[in-house]
């Protein structure tokens, strides 16, 4: 707690512009202050991508490390000028076609854009985020706003304003509550300075949908194998954990449910992340339904809000099953591995 007064607007999403509200939070962003703000991923937590002043705030109030780099958010095609050098071919075509939408952009930086968004990288993330208050908040402000997650560091990204409250009340200048978020994973990341685009973050859009409009797509080979640096300074992080320790469980129903009883024999209480479909399956202190199997969708909605009720649970131990690499269930896969830090159970 650094103790700043940290104030809290409630605006409805549907009509944004309305509020005098978001304006108000935009002054804050223009004062060079950090603004927590919904998008359609999850929450941002906003400062000015042009000042050094601003963006050392969004690092402090997260304590995350100076070496991972902020995504610049942007409301018109007009502010790509001096946020970046040069618009790749590739990067064209994505724009016009997921734009505004959870997908980020790596490009050449251009000169506007202070060091300490890309931590010193020559290229700088760009995303244009597809929520009516983000987009309101960015046309009020007229800037580039660097935006992490609004989430202190390591935990899980927050999906709803609680959840940006319990982490950085006190440490922020404000959070604009515009209700929860709707994909809930935050946006697939991908480099379009090379030949061919790499997926450098799996995320809202799947690697299918981005090859319907560029043709081959690769993934960096650091998120398939441990042993490579990955290109997303991030990823090299465990994040998105919850308090307890989580265990993926790649098995049966009677595998988990042992792994479970074994727990509870030494006096630990023990938490299960399942689905709708298999929730029955399992006797455990709690047990939570993370959407449903038949629309990965709906856990990637789940999936945070999910992690952090293991914590109010007060659970010593989570074991979650494990779900398809298909389509948006690469990034809920992506983000459940990080959130176990190499915890694996297997048959
Ligand atoms: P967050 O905003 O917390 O969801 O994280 C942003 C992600 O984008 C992190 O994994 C960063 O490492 C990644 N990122 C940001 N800028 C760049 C860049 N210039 N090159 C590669 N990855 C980047
Ligand atoms: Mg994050």
């Amino acid at each position: 707690m650094t103790g700043i007064k940290t104030y809290y607007w409630t605006v409805d999403e549907d009509s944004p512009e309305s509020y005098p509200q978001v304006e108000e939070a935009s002054l804050w962003i223009k004062k060079n202050e950090v603004i927590a703000f919904p998008t359609e991923t999850v929450y941002g937590l906003g400062g000015n991508a042009l000042s050094d002043e601003a963006i050392e705030k969004i690092f402090k109030a997260k304590g995350r490390p100076s070496d991972n780099p902020l995504i610049v958010h942007i409301a018109k095609r007009e502010q790509l000028q001096g946020v970046v050098s040069e618009i790749p071919e590739n990067a064209e075509k994505l724009m016009a076609h997921f734009w505004p939408g959870p997908l980020t952009l790596v490009m050449p930086k251009g000169d506007v854009v202070s060091e300490k968004v890309t931590a010193g990288l020559q290229t700088v993330a760009v995303r244009m985020p597809d929520h009516p208050v983000a987009l309101a908040l960015l046309r009020y402000a007229d800037l580039p706003v660097a935006a992490p997650s609004a989430n202190l560091s390591g935990k899980p990204s927050p999906t709803a304003a609680k959840h940006v409250y319990e982490d950085l009340d006190g440490r922020i200048a404000g959070i604009v509550d515009g209700g929860p978020t709707g994909v809930g994973v935050e946006s697939t990341v991908v480099d379009c300075t090379t030949d061919i685009v790499t997926i450098l973050r799996p995320g809202g859009v799947t690697k299918e949908e981005l090859e319907a409009v560029v043709g081959d797509v690769a993934i960096d080979p650091a998120l398939l194998s441990s042993g490579q640096a990955p290109k997303s300074p991030g990823m090299k992080y465990t994040h998105y954990a919850p308090k307890a320790p989580l265990t993926l469980v790649s098995g049966s129903q009677e595998m988990l449910q042992k792994l479970v009883n074994d727990d509870r024999k030494l006096g630990k209480k023990v938490g299960v992340l399942t689905t709708e479909e298999n929730k029955h399956a399992y006797d455990a202190d709690i047990v939570i339904a993370c959407g449903t199997r038949s629309d990965l969708s709906t856990v990637a909605n789940r999936l945070y809000d999910v992690l952090r009720a293991f914590d109010y649970s007060h659970v010593d131990n989570i074991y979650s099953e494990v779900f398809p690499q298909e389509g948006v269930g690469a990034a809920v896969m992506n983000r459940l591995e990080k959130a176990a830090g190499g915890r694996t159970a297997s048959e």
